[in-house]
């Protein structure tokens, strides 16, 4: 697994993540990446405002650098993966 940072963005770029991947350690398994550029890590839970969260693209891979994988993720697509274990399928929003 390498560590440097491979994203087109930078690092510190925000994107959006939700409170159980921060505080409850959900697995994140629905990453999409909009058509305004703005990145989504989300756990397969059901999500409303408040579960919102913003950080930097950098604190994701802190959080799973697992991540890495999806930086090829193109405008307007999302990628969602049944389990921690499992391939991503990656679609067009
Ligand atoms: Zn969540």
């Amino acid at each position: 697994m390498k560590n440097e940072f491979s994203f087109a963005d930078s690092p510190d770029t925000a994107c959006i993540t939700c409170c159980h991947v921060l505080n409850e350690n959900s697995p994140i398994l629905y990453v999409s990446h909009d058509e305004d550029g703005c990145w989504q890590f989300l756990c397969s839970g059901q999500h409303s405002e408040a579960d919102a969260r913003v950080v930097s693209l950098a604190d994701i891979l802190k959080i799973d650098n697992s991540m890495a994988v999806l930086t090829e993720l193109d405008f307007g697509e999302y990628a969602e993966a049944e389990s921690e274990t499992s391939d991503w399928i990656v679609r067009r929003i």
